[in-house]
């Protein structure tokens, strides 16, 4: 008997989910989908608007163990991944306790569904942001480094990741996996984030508001690849991970995702403009900077490529343009959630956390 490989995927109407959603339904001609998410203020349902009829969405809160282990037990999953959080850094300022919720108590609760109605493979997908800020300017983070996450959106994911290294361990034949992943760009981010924040500014004659210095590295990847990698994850033949794995957390199922492409946050926003043939000297704003601003990160991705011979095909100058003419073109998408959200983008010289 021939049955189709049940995917549960969360946090599939914010950026990365949905982009994922797109690519298994390519990749994978006989995959039905379960696409969960609460739809908090990064959720869109309209970012699966019409993708196939093997997409059911369930509208659930990842950390409501009753609601996520029913939807287990009525779907039978083969394969999870959890995109589910809470993301914005600015937004986990002012209300740190969503972040919670969602990042940690959410990870826990899909771990304990996926040992409760075991699944074939599950990732947990995280952020190069748990290792915090990267001290010098010679070295990479990989996954021996320690996790010492200083922001309240670092932390909570710091807080889920420790957890699910616990079950990790824990239940070795459960078949948990774990990503961290660098900045992502493309199409479906919401327009809080710098790249569409810049190019949805611009296209309303507005200035790209630039944080401090803007000389804060970040480690960029197209979505595309960070999607790809994620699924070589899923589905990789790995060996439960050994007892030596207690002190060397390289050993776990673990694997650290980046296309080794540092950019300055003012150098993003110069591209955009560049992109849209304006001057960057004259729509460009520097504003105070948010509390606790991270300085820099890059994350070395060796395991993933010479484990699993994941590599990125995204050129970063290639894929930025791209990226910048899907915002020009889908204005209706985003001109839809400035409408219903309000203005996006923070200013902390007015507000105070
Ligand atoms: P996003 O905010 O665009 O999407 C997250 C989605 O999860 C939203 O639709 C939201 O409604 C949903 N969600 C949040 N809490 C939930 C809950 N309790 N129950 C159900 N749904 C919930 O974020 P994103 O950029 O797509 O990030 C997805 C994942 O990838 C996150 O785990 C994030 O930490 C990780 N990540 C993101 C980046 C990046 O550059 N964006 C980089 C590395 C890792």
């Amino acid at each position: 008997e021939l049955t189709m490989p049940v995917y549960l995927v969360t946090g599939a109407a914010g950026f990365i989910g949905a982009n994922y959603v797109r690519h298994l339904l390519e990749w994978e001609a006989d995959a039905e989908v379960v696409a969960v998410d609460y739809l908090g203020f990064a959720g869109n349902r309209s970012n699966l608007d019409g993708v196939s009829d093997r997409v059911v969405f369930e509208q659930a809160d990842i950390a409501d163990l009753d609601t996520m282990r029913a939807l287990y037990r009525r779907y039978r999953p083969d394969h999870v991944v959890n995109f589910a959080a809470e993301s914005h850094n600015d937004r986990a300022i002012l209300d740190p306790s969503l972040f919670m919720r969602s990042n940690a108590l959410g990870a826990q609760v899909m771990a304990e569904c996926s040992r409760l109605v075991p699944v074939r493979s599950h990732v947990h997908v995280s952020t190069i942001e748990v290792y915090g800020e990267l001290p010098s300017r010679s070295a990479c983070f990989t996954e021996r480094s320690p996790l010492n996450a200083k922001t309240p959106y670092s932390a909570a994911k710091a807080a889920g990741d420790q957890i699910v290294r616990a079950y990790m361990q824990t239940y070795p034949e459960l078949n948990i996996r774990m990503t961290h992943c660098a900045n992502n760009y493309g199409p479906f981010q919401m327009p809080e984030k710098l790249v569409p924040l810049a190019v949805t500014n611009l296209l309303r004659g507005r200035k790209v508001p630039v944080y401090g210095d803007g000389l804060q590295r970040r480690d960029w990847l197209h979505v595309t690849d960070h999607c790809a990698a994620v699924h070589r994850v899923l589905h990789a033949d790995l060996q439960p991970p050994p007892p030596e794995a207690a002190t060397a957390p390289e050993l776990l199922p673990i694997f650290d995702v980046s296309a080794r492409h540092e950019v300055t946050n003012v150098e993003i926003a110069r591209r955009v403009v560049t992109a849209l043939g304006m001057d960057p000297s004259e729509w460009i704003e520097h504003i105070p900077d948010r509390p606790n601003h991270d300085r820099r990160y890059l994350i070395d991705p060796s395991k993933i490529e010479t484990q699993l011979g994941w590599r990125p095909v995204h050129e970063f100058d290639a894929g930025l343009v791209g990226t910048v003419d899907w915002y020009v073109e889908q204005r209706p998408w985003w001109e839809r959630i400035l409408e219903t959200k309000g203005e996006l983008g923070f200013d902390w010289g007015a507000v105070r956390p």
